[in-house]
């Protein structure tokens, strides 16, 4: 048995490269961005007006101003505005040389003569400086980003419409189990449903990539060899559940061995989905997750998925946050790091959920996120600070 950290780095020693493309921008949502993203032209690109008004001088606000001319958000003004003068100007218009603030219309005055006054005592500049946000060549986007929506909106105000991204790996889902049958089938008595491969189908998904579910394969050394092998033509990597423990029908790593592939590892020090393998054959990688919904949730989320970002180089989203637990939380064993379902409390910390162990899959219905708690430690004090892996 391992350590999670040791599971990931010896998963990372076998990346795939799934290779790069170029997308539209507004298709490249939750994908890896693979080039880096620079400011094409400061931000502001021109010294803006924030306010409708009269662009002026500061000096002059004592006296009547003369307008020049009118400056909507789009147009070059076309006068230099010098002393005793001003030019109208919208919000996002260009101020206009010699300008060095920007007077709110609310506390202007028109004369019979159509110059202009200042009603009020003081007044802001008004005024974004060209480069105040940036300047042209600052980096925007590191390589590696995953992107949100905001980041397309950046991408888009460089002038690009086209990105380059990490292309998807195709991923295949087969479970194992001669228990189980798909959830369009009525369960008979000893029946369980499959429901790994369409939670799996969306973490795969969720996590930028292609799934492709190669539905049920009963526990029998032969098909399983078999259907294997089919699967593995079509994919750059194949995640199993179920089989991995040490049971009289738990096949999955046998079989990766009898196939060739290199198992790393086995077994992983955590809990829930303590049996879990990587091997890895030719540049084609199989994860072997447990049967046990919830071991197999985790299990996608602390190791296949971080493998994944390795294979792209994405840059993990931070997705812990350290809250309080609401009330004292005590465990008999802690030979592993834990992952217990939490959900918020309306006060600001959070609460374990109903959870029954690794098979009560529903605890997943409210749950916010798994808490880490390391091994080693068997109780937590309400109040006490704990690390909450959103999901
Ligand atoms: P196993 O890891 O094969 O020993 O399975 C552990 C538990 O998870 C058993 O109760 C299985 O019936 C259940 N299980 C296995 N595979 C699935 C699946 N694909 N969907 C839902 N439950 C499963
Ligand atoms: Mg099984």
């Amino acid at each position: 048995m391992i350590q999670l950290e040791e599971a990931l780095a010896l998963a990372g020693k076998t990346p795939i490269s799934p290779g790069t493309t170029l997308l539209p921008v507004e298709e490249a949502l939750g994908r890896v961005l693979a080039e880096a993203i620079y400011a094409d032209r400061d931000a502001p690109p021109f010294h803006r007006a924030t306010m409708d008004g009269y662009a002026c001088r500061q000096e002059d606000l004592a006296g009547a101003l003369t307008v020049l001319e009118s400056i909507p958000a789009g147009r070059m003004p076309s006068r230099k505005v010098g002393k005793g003068q001003c030019s109208k100007i919208m919000t996002g218009g260009v101020v206009p040389e010699g300008a060095n603030c920007v007077i709110m219309q609310e506390y202007v005055e028109t004369g019979p003569d159509g110059k202009i006054s200042f009603t009020a005592s003081e007044t802001d500049k008004n005024i974004d400086p060209r480069g105040q946000d940036l300047k042209e060549g600052d980096l925007l986007l590191a390589k590696g980003t995953m992107l949100a929506p905001g980041h397309l909106g950046i991408i888009s105000s460089t002038g690009k419409v086209e990105v380059k991204v990490s292309k998807q790996l195709i991923i295949g889902i087969l479970a194992t189990g001669s228990e189980l049958v798909e959830p369009g089938m009525l369960p008979l008595g000893a029946q369980i449903r499959n429901s790994n491969s369409h939670q799996l189908s969306g973490q795969v998904r969720r996590a930028g990539h292609i799934p492709k579910n190669m539905r049920i394969v009963e526990d029998d050394a032969e098909a399983m060899a078999e259907r294997i092998t089919g699967a593995m033509e079509q994919l750059d990597l194949l995640i199993l559940t179920g089989g991995a423990s040490v049971g009289e029908l738990d096949l999955v790593p046998g079989v990766l061995e009898k196939l060739g592939f290199h198992l790393e590892f086995q077994r992983v020090a955590m809990q829930p989905g303590k049996p879990v393998s990587f091997a890895h054959r030719r540049g084609k990688i199989c994860f072997g997750l447990s049967g046990n919904p919830v071991s197999s949730f985790v299990q996608f989320e602390v190791l296949v998925r971080p493998y994944l970002e390795t294979c792209t180089g994405a840059i993990p989203l931070n997705k812990r946050i350290c809250i309080p637990l609401e009330k004292e939380y005590r465990r008999h064993r802690a030979d592993r790091q834990f992952f217990l379902p939490v959900n918020f409390t309306d006060s600001g910390s959070c609460e374990p959920v109903k959870y029954h162990g690794s098979g009560h899959l529903h605890a997943l219905a409210n749950a916010i996120g798994f808490a880490e708690i390391p091994a080693g430690q068997t109780v937590i004090e309400k109040g006490d600070k704990v690390h909450v892996r959103l999901i």
